[in-house]
């Protein structure tokens, strides 16, 4: 085998491997296992250096089958390349296997997703192929069914544990990926808020979350491997990147918003804002679901009332939609009967419709509500 030798000799020379042990079977073995091999100064130069298997396993680092092994290359990640890392509580399921690609040293997500089943990336799956990626990762699919948005199939997502309609989340990560640089910094990992289509802001550092390159303008997609490089060509490191500042109230309704959703850290404000009607007797995701959906009413006419997708640049106002029913809530209900009343009387058809059609899907969407939820909401519609 082109390279065993050489190494050997390079091994025993650094008492890698004593000088009178049989030579184990070698294998090709990462630049990662190259750069480890520091004694192998020659080696470190060749563009193909070979190891013992046991060698690069005690790295845990890229070990490829192939060289004197037959493995066929389907699923060879699971059955090879465990590396124990786990989900944080507050990772999307994308950038898991994002900084999961940067791990492998694989060049793109979309790889880890054709090894593990489902061909193209996406934010939730269950069965099988939570379990390959469970195996893939060292974790327990317990973990990757947690960070995921909910089974496939299905207009509803599960966001830590509170059902959404899908249209609420990057559900497929095709829509433009948002990020808070600043908590980047903090932590490598990309934040399952930043998939909520209804958060557009971060409120600990109360900035506007950033979805394009700065310099080619191009909006971030998930390409590439990793969750701190711009998947631009080029190529900036994401935790530089400098963001608008947001209003405190602004900040503070999508802290609501977070809260709402899980996130300990603003649970004070989900809970005094969930004391007020007509939120009282909703749980957490009607309660998020309605702020949503009215605020974006609130914003001005759209081609869907009262509806949860956001279109064209909506995406990226939705702090302020979430602001201005946080506002409403709070002076339930008369600040909403002004402003319906502001909208029928208002000059601009489009604006009368718009009162008239967001009135009606209001009243279809408390229509649906369980029945023990949405009293004041009844009342009022
Ligand atoms: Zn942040
Ligand atoms: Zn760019």
């Amino acid at each position: 085998m082109k390279g065993g030798s050489a190494l050997k000799r390079a091994l025993c020379g650094s008492g890698a491997i004593a000088p009178n042990v049989p030579a184990p079977a070698l294998v090709r073995v990462s630049c990662s296992v190259r750069a480890k091999i520091t004694s192998c100064k020659r080696l470190v130069r060749s563009p193909t250096i070979f190891a013992p298997k046991e060698i690069a396993n005690k790295w845990s680092v890229a070990y490829r089958p192939g060289m004197d092994d037959q493995t066929t290359s389907k699923h060879r990640f699971v059955e090879k390349r465990s590396l124990g890392a786990h989900p944080k509580s507050d990772e999307s399921l994308i950038g898991f296997v994002a900084r999961l690609a940067e791990r492998q040293r694989v060049q793109t997500v979309n790889t880890v997703f054709v090894e593990i089943g489902p061909s193209v990336a996406n934010n939730r799956f269950y069965d099988e192929p939570a379990a390959r990626l469970a195996h893939l990762a060292g974790t327990t699919v317990d973990a990757i069914r947690t960070i995921s948005y909910g089974p496939v199939d299905s207009s509803v997502a599960v966001f830590r544990g509170r059902k959404l309609p899908a249209k609420m989340l990057d559900v497929f990560a095709r829509r433009y990926r948002r990020l808070c640089p600043r908590c980047l910094e903090e932590s490598a990992h990309h934040r399952c808020w930043w998939d909520v289509q209804a958060i557009s802001v971060c409120p600990i550092h109360k900035l506007a979350l950033i979805a394009a390159c700065p310099k080619c303008k191009k909006g971030f997609v998930w390409k590439g491997s990793g969750v701190l490089t711009s998947s631009c060509a080029c190529e900036l490191d994401l935790r530089g990147l400098a963001c608008a500042a947001v209003t405190d109230d602004e900040s503070a309704a999508t802290g609501v918003m977070h809260g709402l959703l899980g996130d300990p850290r603003f649970q004070d404000e989900a809970n005094q804002i969930k004391s007020l009607p007509p939120l009282s007797d909703l749980d957490d995701g009607h309660a998020a679901e309605f702020l949503f959906r009215l605020g974006l009413d609130l914003l001005g006419p759209r081609r869907k009332p009262f509806s949860a997708s956001t279109t064209g640049d909506l995406l990226f106002r939705t702090h302020e939609a979430v602001k201005a029913s946080c506002d409403v809530v709070k002076s339930w209900p008369n600040q909403l009967i002004d402003i319906q009343s502001a909208w029928a009387a208002s000059d601009d058809p489009e604006v009368c419709k718009h009162a008239q059609k967001s009135a009606a899907a209001m009243q279809r969407w408390v229509n649906h509500l369980p029945p023990d939820q949405g009293l004041d909401l009844r009342d009022f519609i």
